[in-house]
């Protein structure tokens, strides 16, 4: 009877919960903590013990490569993979590979800005997603660090439904944490900004060169305005707010409730797709 047992159900390998009929009367199978959440750091086999039977959902970080004021051009790339970092063992996910290169605009013309053609852009997302689901996830969040990326991804999320039947998410988390920023720093933020400066500048400070900065490097976003390239590589949303900080205490602390937003978000979506599926 025992040897049947053991030999369907993996056991934790704590000797308390192996010993006597406390085994028989209380299997349970054995849930590990993956030794990395990142899909390339995992080996294939690794990979196959743990999706989909211990976890079914992946982050994908997606940005782009374009100019920020004084943080890097792979801004919109670093903020989503400091997010996932933090947030992948509390929503139980792994985290792929980035896409690196999206849909730059207007600030196109910068130097070392550099894009690829929207249609382009759609094919190879959702052929990344569509490769992800087949590989065994079911629930995949695009953790977008970019707002030209937006619209897009929320195509491919409808037609990663129809075509492989996985549920997505598509995450802006600027835009999902106005008010978190709003608490933290008292106004809104801005592209190159207030909030992506700070968030950058958590894990990557030598990144962020206030020695370059000068509040001439902001321009409002205006109505009846549209202009390539954009005047000003740090771009505000609202008069007077949005300019970059510098101080590291409130970044860490912008990092934080944008995590906890962001984790909770995906969460309650989670909970409520369990009842869909
Ligand atoms: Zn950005």
């Amino acid at each position: 009877m025992l040897s049947v047992v053991q030999s369907r159900i993996q056991f934790p390998r704590s000797r308390a919960r192996l010993d006597g009929w406390h085994l028989l009367l209380y299997p349970q199978p054995m849930k590990t903590t993956p030794r990395t959440r990142k899909l390339e750091e995992l080996n294939w086999m690794e990979f196959k013990r743990l999706v989909p039977k211990q976890t079914d959902a992946v982050l994908l970080p997606v940005g782009t490569v374009e100019a920020h004021g004084v943080t890097g051009l792979g801004t919109d790339n670093q903020i989503p993979q400091s997010i996932c970092a933090r947030i992948a063992g509390n929503v139980n996910a792994l985290i792929a590979p980035p896409v690196h290169y999206g849909i730059t605009k207007s600030l196109l013309p910068y130097p070392g800005s550099v894009t690829v053609l929207p249609d382009t852009f759609e094919n190879y997302v959702l052929e990344v997603a569509a490769g992800l689901s087949d590989a065994g996830f079911r629930k995949i969040v695009f953790m977008n660090g970019h707002g030209g990326n937006t619209n897009a991804l929320k195509d491919i999320s409808a037609r990663l439904y129809r075509e492989k039947k996985a549920y997505s998410m598509v995450l802006d988390w600027w835009a999902l944490c106005a008010e978190e920023v709003k608490k933290v720093y008292g106004h809104v933020g801005g592209h190159g900004g207030t909030d992506e400066t700070a968030m950058v500048q958590v894990d990557h400070p030598a990144d962020v060169r206030k020695q370059d900065y000068s509040k001439d490097l902001a321009f409002m976003v205006q109505p009846g305005l549209a202009a390539t390239p954009f005047p000003g590589s740090i771009m505000l949303y609202k008069q007077g707010e949005g300019y970059p900080d510098f101080d590291p205490a409130k970044a860490e602390q912008l990092m934080k409730v944008v995590c906890t937003k962001v984790e909770q978000t995906i969460l309650d979506v989670f909970r409520r797709w369990s009842r869909i599926r």
